[in-house]
């Protein structure tokens, strides 16, 4: 692994613009120099012109947290590639689990959207991961073989220079429940082996594997410490700027 540790926050359908705003002067205000890890935010649509020129002169880019896989067309409520990287996006998520859960989406649609988003040139954060029941029928591996298989068809090596993949167990997001050390650490080093296994070695070791669920500044330095942990994708305590800039703080050291 030789990229830079990548550390999101996803703020999901919270905050005005004024409360976009707030959160990121305070964590402008928090950090120290150039930090020494990629920082990305991810506040909701409505946000992201105006985060985009506060950010011009921060050392923190933006995500989009959802995308249509079409650049243009008669999409009533939809957002494309093209236009998030018009307003300033760098990157775009693909594939939570509150869009495959709550928005019904299956992974051929998450597929037309990674491959749009990849297209668009957003860096793209693919995101994966099994429900509790999975878990408990010892149906992980072949769950996330599933959603890997599917979401990433007809992408070649050359097409996804630009992807993350952010395992996501379903029953960690938002429970207080994060997965521990061991289930996190045998899940990624799976997912490294069957990108080097679909794909090459190369992809496989530079591809930056975040882990997101229920991580806190209290468990980000331990989760960040598991082999093949390359990231954290951070919901809920990514809120709190004071909090989040505790976790940017534990990737740092
Ligand atoms: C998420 O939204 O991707 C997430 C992991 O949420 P939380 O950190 O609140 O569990």
């Amino acid at each position: 692994m030789n990229q830079r540790i990548l550390i999101v926050g996803n703020w999901k359908m919270h905050g005005t613009i004024g409360e976009t705003l707030q959160r990121i002067t305070v964590l402008h205000r928090d950090l120290e120099g150039e930090p020494a890890v990629d920082i990305v935010l991810a506040p909701p649509f409505t946000s992201l012109y105006s985060a985009s020129i506060a950010l011009q002169d921060v050392p923190m880019k933006l995500a989009a947290q959802n995308l249509h896989w079409e650049s243009e067309g008669a999409y009533t409520g939809e957002v494309s590639g093209p236009f998030l990287k018009d307003v300033g996006c760098d990157y775009a998520i693909v594939g939570h689990s509150e869009r495959r859960h709550c928005f019904g989406e299956d992974d051929e649609t998450i597929n037309k959207k990674v491959r749009s988003a990849l297209a668009a040139e957003l860096k793209t954060i693919l995101c994966i991961g099994e429900t509790a029941e999975e878990r408990k029928a010892g149906k992980t591996f072949e769950r996330l073989e599933g959603q890997l298989a599917k979401d990433l068809s007809e992408l070649h090596i050359h097409d996804i220079e630009g992807l993350s993949l952010a395992y996501e167990p379903v029953w960690a997001i938002g429970t207080g429940q994060n997965a521990t050390p061991e289930q996190v650490g045998e899940v990624h080093s799976w997912i490294r082996n069957y990108i080097a296994k679909t794909f090459d070695a190369p992809t496989a070791n530079t591809m930056r594997l975040l882990y997101g669920g229920s991580v806190k500044k209290d468990n980000a330095a331990t989760l960040l410490k598991v082999q093949h942990v390359d990231g954290l994708l951070v919901g809920g305590a990514s809120l709190d700027p004071e909090e989040f800039m505790a976790i940017i703080q534990a990737a740092t050291a």
